[in-house]
């Protein structure tokens, strides 16, 4: 079993670095709220004191980060992960940052002798919770074999999806698609209930039909259908409307700097923009449905 340094257990990191505990993996773990890093602690986890703290003495440290900046901050900067590590630590970064970040923090590991892998997740929390998690990594392919037995544990579906960055850049364009049909699952049970539909029956028809989706299948924006959504508590992340639209982001600003045409990744950027801007950016993401109904809450 692997001594792993967890950095970052919030949302999605605390059900992650619980995993690694209940696999029997020896674990050190670091946030910058107390709260939630008494979650792990009381879950069999070591207290660290700083990020560097956690890195220390460890086989790998994943870290679990809201974006680029917090990651690079960790990595190069006052968290001094990169000054902390022992020879041989391997470094999974799990956080959704935008890939010029995560490339910088792959040569700054190369320079200082470490293996580093980007592994950004989907699944969201309900997956974190179960160890079902989709990994994509970037990075060379004997990182990801060294990295693949701790990802097993906390996910289901590992891919390996090309060099450094590559995880970051499949996930960026993985949550454009999940922001875009968010939006046209919320159009369809909004038009729907309109027309007198009940919403389980469309539920059952479009399931089976060609509009069906990950996002109808997991993550029905409309309460009673799927037990496990936000849509059952109020739209409590989740996945805040906050990170939907910073991953949105990250994704128009690779479609800007290489020219390539995204306009419904765009009008996905500016409804999210709006939803935030609404004072919804600590909602889940699926409660934009509320938004596009004009804001008729259930
Ligand atoms: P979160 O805000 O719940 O957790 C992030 C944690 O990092 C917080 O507890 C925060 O205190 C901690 N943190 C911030 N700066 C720190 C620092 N310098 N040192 C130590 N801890 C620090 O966010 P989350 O929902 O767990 O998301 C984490 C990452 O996972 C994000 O990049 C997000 O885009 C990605 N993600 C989230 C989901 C989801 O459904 N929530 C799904 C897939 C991917």
């Amino acid at each position: 079993m692997a001594k792993i340094g967890f950095i970052g257990v919030g949302n999605m990191g605390g059900p992650m670095a619980q995993n690694l505990i209940k696999d029997g993996h020896d674990l050190k773990a670091f946030d910058l709220v107390g709260q939630t890093l008494s979650r792990v602690v009381n879950a069999g986890a070591a207290q660290a004191a700083s990020p560097g703290d956690a890195a220390s003495g460890v086989d790998a440290v994943v870290t679990m980060l809201p974006a680029g900046a917090h990651v690079s901050d960790v990595y190069t900067g006052a968290g001094e992960v990169l000054a902390s590590i022992d020879e041989g630590t391997l470094l999974i970064d799990s956080s959704t940052i935008d890939v010029a970040t995560s490339r910088a923090m792959h040569a700054a590991a190369k320079v200082a002798g470490y293996d580093m892998l980007d592994a950004p997740v989907s699944g969201g929390v309900t997956g974190a919770e179960a160890g079902t998690l989709t990994f994509m990594c970037g990075g060379s392919p004997e990182v990801f074999e060294r990295a693949k037995p701790i990802l097993d544990v906390m996910g289901k579906n590992i891919f390996l999806a090309g060099g450094p960055g590559a995880g970051q850049a499949a996930k960026a364009v993985n949550n454009m698609l999940l922001a875009i049909n968010m939006i046209g699952l919320s159009e369809a049970f909004n038009l729907a209930d309109a027309l007198g539909l009940e919403r389980k029956t469309l539920f059952d028809i479009v399931g089976t039909a060609s509009g069906g989706s990950w996002a109808l299948a997991n993550y029905c924006p409309v309460p009673e259908l799927v037990p496990t959504t936000p849509a059952n508590k109020d739209f409590n992340p989740g996945f805040t409307g906050a990170m939907m639209l910073k991953d949105l982001k990250l994704g128009q600003d690779a479609a800007k700097s290489l020219d390539v045409s995204s306009p419904l990744g765009a009008a996905a950027t500016m409804l999210f923009s709006m939803y935030c801007n609404e004072g919804y950016e600590a909602d889940d993401f699926s409660g934009i449905i509320r938004m596009l109904r004009g804001k008729k809450v259930d």
